[in-house]
């Protein structure tokens, strides 16, 4: 008898910043409660107001010292913040056959993409229109230094780019949320009943 757990599927969410990934986020986390959720760790502060529980906020030391240790599935520096995605969390989960989601920036997906077997990664980008729209809803959510959207910006010229390699894009345009949320769940739904079989 073949008593080995099927592995499950890594699903990194790929999204320029303040695109409203995290609405959608928590959407497909009611529409499925059987997914797992990855945290990040990230030495940027807390945003008040939010739901911070998918961070795990740390001082630059200790991160640091979690690279030094090999902690890290993937790392990143992201507009002057560390973040990153621990290796026993995703591990522990993937091995368990387990749907498992991440949200993570470019470098992020790129050092994923070159260390996971194919077969297990599928890469979701969430597309939410112009940078002009973006600069607006980022500009609404929290205090923001120019220095740091102009940073934001570059990296979205660069964030573009990955649109073309995604498995699936999803559209997050003005106005059509409840549109983007059925389209995630329609995407993540496909997703599960492969790993299900
Ligand atoms: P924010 O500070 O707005 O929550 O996130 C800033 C950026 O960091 C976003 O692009 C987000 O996707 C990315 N990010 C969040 N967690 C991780 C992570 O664990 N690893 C990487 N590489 N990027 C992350």
């Amino acid at each position: 008898m073949d008593t080995e757990i099927k592995r499950g599927k890594l699903i990194l969410i790929f999204a320029p910043t303040g695109s409203g990934k995290s609405v959608l986020i928590n959407h497909i986390r009611e529409a499925y409660p059987e997914l797992t959720f990855l945290t990040s760790c990230t030495t940027r502060e807390p945003r008040p107001g939010h739901e911070n529980s998918s961070y795990t906020f740390l001082s630059v030391e200790d991160f640091k010292a979690r690279i030094e240790a090999g902690e890290f599935l993937e790392w990143a520096e992201f507009g002057g913040n560390f973040y990153g995605t621990l290796k026993t969390e995703a591990e522990n989960a993937l091995g368990a056959g387990k749907v498992v989601i991440k949200e993570m920036d470019a470098q992020g997906v790129e050092l994923v993409r070159a260390i996971m077997p194919p077969e297990e990664l599928v890469v979701i980008y969430i597309d939410a229109g112009s940078w002009e729209e973006l600069e607006r809803r980022v500009r609404a959510r929290a205090p923001i230094t120019e220095e740091e959207l102009a940073s934001r910006k570059l990296r979205y010229v660069e964030e573009l780019k990955m649109k073309e390699g995604a498995d699936f894009v999803i559209h997050n345009l003005p106005g059509e949320l409840e549109s983007a949320k059925k389209e995630f769940e329609g995407v993540v739904g496909r997703i599960l009943n492969v790993v299900r079989g």
